[in-house]
């Protein structure tokens, strides 16, 4: 039975592996010329500048998630996993605050930086803790039949009632109002610099436990390696990758999703799976835009991630700084018409001295590469600029305005860039379709919604991908790429293996 998976992202791959584990005939159309999507990275000059992957939830086999990247070809046992620790180093005016991975390290470092935030300090990492227990069910739909049961034992849930406890807690406040409770500016930033201000906190105290529990790791080659890796499952498997290949309609017959078009050919397909940003398929891939209670409700709920991203080549080694810093600054940065005073780079010249036998180079010789993702939604800003033929001369301001912003901390950047790079919201949506150039979402307060991976209009037509359980990212890109395939298997009664 032939399946057209849209979009070579870590959703449509992951889709891709599975279905042709359970016997579909797989063509995955990708519009871009490599796989990965949003998780991905780019050569500049002899600079390789990671645009996607920072830790990557189940990277640890002790995690449920782990068996799906081992599953598609994401991790295997000759891929080595770099685990950061400091995680990242938070600097207010010489004034520093790391966040280890190490819970009883982190717990006397915080209390020595702040003792006046004792009891905070001793409530969050008790709180870690608890949510260490907390993992992602990768179970099976209700009726599939696979050849090999993925069971979620009841003791799964009863380990994680401690964190649920917490739960109202943590899905109650934000980042940055969770940040408040602490009287110490510096530990107030170093619990805002790992996840969104604006987000729940829930998002917090998960990444927070992820990586107190040996998980969240970077894997060889990062975000392309990985993607690269698992699109070689898909060729092993017999499955077709057609880059350059963007599909502009899903074409519907009696009711059931029945061909893909691209280039102007229409090519049959017996189902169709659309990893393309949910929220722009439905109205750009169909003759009628799809209308279901379910899009209309993630679309009044939605609040996309935006970002800008600066990269770096740098002709100077950077290998003693931090791999990973938060710092403030005395000049603010102007992004996207905002005014940004606290900054992160992440530095490649660092993590290359812990860098795995056989992985990339990230930088020429006694070089470095380093990357800043500057969060906030200047899409329509950028537009503005692009529609007023100033969105070359504003990149170029904001990467001098960056450069000179960084060379105050690490003078010995001065003189010495070699190559810059601005990725901007508009840069995202050219390359993923994406709405407003998002690649995942902002987690509300609250218990997230979980859109459904099928049509209810449309027979034969599935989704998956990040937008479908907020705040997306990998994690939610496989899972939802699995749970298509087995929704699909369960339609037509194949059996689904893994
Ligand atoms: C800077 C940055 C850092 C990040 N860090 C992390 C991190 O540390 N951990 C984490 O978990 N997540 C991280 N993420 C988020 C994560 O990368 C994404 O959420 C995830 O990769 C989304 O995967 P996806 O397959 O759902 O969507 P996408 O990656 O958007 O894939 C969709 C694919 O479909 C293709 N496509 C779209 N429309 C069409 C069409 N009409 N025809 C053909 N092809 C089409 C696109 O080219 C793309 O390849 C980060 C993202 C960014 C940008």
């Amino acid at each position: 039975m032939k399946l057209a998976v849209i979009g070579a992202g870590i959703a449509g791959l992951t889709a891709g592996v599975y279905a042709l584990q359970s016997g579909f005939d797989v063509t995955i159309y990708e519009s871009h010329s490599a796989p990965g999507g949003a998780s991905t990275s780019w050569r500049r000059r002899g600079y390789l500048f990671e645009g996607g992957l920072h830790w990557l939830n189940g990277s640890s086999p002790a995690s449920s998630l782990h068996k799906i990247w081992r599953d598609i070809g994401a991790l295997d046992e000759q891929t080595p996993v770099y685990n950061r620790d400091p995680f990242f180093v938070v600097d207010l005016q010489g004034r520093r605050a790391c966040l280890y991975r190490d819970l009883e390290k982190l717990k006397d470092h915080l209390l020595t930086v702040s003792p006046e935030d004792r009891r905070e300090i001793l409530r969050l990492t008790g709180d870690i803790k608890k949510f260490a227990a907390v993992d992602m069910p990768i179970g099976d739909l209700r009726g599939l039949k696979t050849r090999e049961r993925a069971r979620v034992p009841l003791s799964f849930f009863i380990k994680m009632i401690p964190a649920f406890t917490r739960f109202p807690f943590w899905s109650g406040r934000t980042v940055g109002e969770y940040a408040k409770r602490f009287k110490s500016p510096l530990l107030r930033e170093l619990v805002s610099g790992l996840v969104r201000i604006d987000t729940s906190a829930l998002s917090l105290i998960f990444t927070l436990s992820t990586l107190a529990f040996g998980d969240g790791g970077y894997p060889q080659g990062g975000s392309l390696g990985m993607a690269l890796r698992i699109a070689a499952t898909v060729k092993k498997l017999g499955g077709t990758i057609r880059f350059n290949s963007p599909v502009d309609r899903v074409l519907i017959r009696g009711g059931a999703a029945a061909a893909v078009r691209t280039g102007g050919l229409e090519i049959p397909a017996a189902a169709v799976i659309v990893t393309q940003d949910t929220l722009t398929a439905v109205d750009s891939l169909f003759d009628t835009p799809l209308r279901e209670a379910w899009i209309e409700k993630m679309r009044g709920n939605t609040r996309p991630m935006v970002s800008t991203f600066i990269s770096l080549g740098i002709e100077a080694d950077l290998s003693a700084l931090p791999e990973s810093l938060v710092f403030s600054t005395g000049k603010p940065l102007l992004c996207g018409g905002r005014e940004i005073r606290v900054l992160n780079v992440n530095n490649y010249a660092a993590y290359a001295a812990h860098r795995p036998r056989g992985d990339s180079d990230y930088a020429p010789a006694g070089c470095s590469a380093v990357t800043s993702l500057i969060p906030g939604d200047s899409y329509d800003f950028w537009k503005q600029c692009r529609e007023n033929g100033d969105y070359g001369d504003e990149k170029r301001r904001l990467a001098e305005n960056f450069i000179e912003i960084l060379g105050e901390i690490w003078p010995q950047i001065r003189g010495k860039i070699a190559v810059w790079d601005v990725a901007t919201p508009l840069t995202y949506e050219r390359y993923l379709h994406s709405y407003r150039g998002s690649y995942m979402s902002i987690m509300e307060k609250g218990i997230p919604p979980v859109y459904p991976v099928k049509s209810g209009s449309v027979k034969n037509l599935y989704f998956a991908g990040q937008r479908l359980i907020p705040p997306g990212g990998l994690p939610v890109a496989a899972e939802t790429g699995r749970r298509a395939v087995q929704q699909l298997c369960l339609d037509t009664g194949a059996v689904f293996q893994g």
